[in-house]
């Protein structure tokens, strides 16, 4: 589970985030959605350790980790843009946390075989990135960012940079990958479709604060504010 309690991040005089109270259930997959600049990837990598919050608590699985930096918090990460290892075949991309983190190479070599199941990518594990698709490559970020276990998986527009039909094949395969894993997962986006059809949950931002938190259906029928209502009804 994620607590977020009072969470606020001024850069200079531009207020990021405000006051933001959020809890998230352990195995849930909840969006972030919200327009550009409303504070979705500031609040992320203040739940990552990588830009700690100038006031307010973060828990984790009811740890206080508001003072831990990432690589204490054991979080799994994918960013629009997440670089693979390009001088690194598919599997020790994989691998790549396990062998730093000095898994037995019997551990490795089982760990990374699921996690290429998971992604239905059996046939690539000696290929490079560069010969990977860009769907393809993301599936390959999200078992490099799961093969460790993180609590806590945090998407950053995973399929931000893929084209339309790509983003929606990797929709569907992400709910149902979610369900198979089961990690608490944050998903920023700012597609109100991704949100609605892959999230348990939608968070939706503005201006760095939250205007509601609920399901689809919750938010699409019973819009609590006016923004709330104009940014769900516009279309993409
Ligand atoms: P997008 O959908 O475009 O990614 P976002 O909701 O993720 O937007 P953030 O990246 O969280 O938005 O940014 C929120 C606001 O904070 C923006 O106005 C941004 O310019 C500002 N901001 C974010 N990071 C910094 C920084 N390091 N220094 C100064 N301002 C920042
Ligand atoms: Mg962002």
């Amino acid at each position: 589970s994620i607590f977020i309690e009072k969470v606020s991040k001024q850069f200079g005089d531009f207020q990021a985030l405000k006051q933001i109270d959020l809890a998230v259930n352990s195995g849930k997959l909840v969006a972030l959605l919200g327009p550009s600049g409303s504070g979705k990837s500031t609040l992320l990598r203040a739940i990552a350790g990588l830009e700690p919050p100038d006031t307010g608590k973060i828990f984790i699985n009811e740890q206080d980790t508001t003072h831990l930096d990432i690589r204490q918090r054991n979080i799994g990460f994918v960013f629009q843009h997440y670089a693979l290892f390009k001088h690194l075949t598919i599997w020790k991309n994989i691998a790549f946390g396990l062998t730093i983190r000095k898994y037995s190479p019997s551990a490795i070599k089982k760990r990374v075989e699921e996690l290429l199941d998971l992604i239905q990518l059996q046939g690539f594990s000696d290929r490079y990135p560069s010969q990977l698709s860009g769907g393809q490559r993301q599936r390959v970020a999200l078992a490099r960012a799961l093969a460790v276990e993180p609590q806590v998986l945090l998407l950053d527009e995973p399929f931000g940079a893929l084209d339309a039909k790509v983003r929606k094949e990797l929709r569907a395969w992400l709910r149902k990958f979610h369900e198979q894993v089961g990690v608490t997962t944050i998903l920023v986006t700012h597609d109100r479709e991704e949100a609605m059809e892959v999230a348990d949950q939608i968070v939706v931002m503005n201006q760095g604060q939250i205007e509601q938190v609920g399901t689809a259906g919750e938010i699409y029928d019973r819009p609590a504010s006016p923004f709330v209502m104009s940014f769900i009804g516009e279309v993409n």
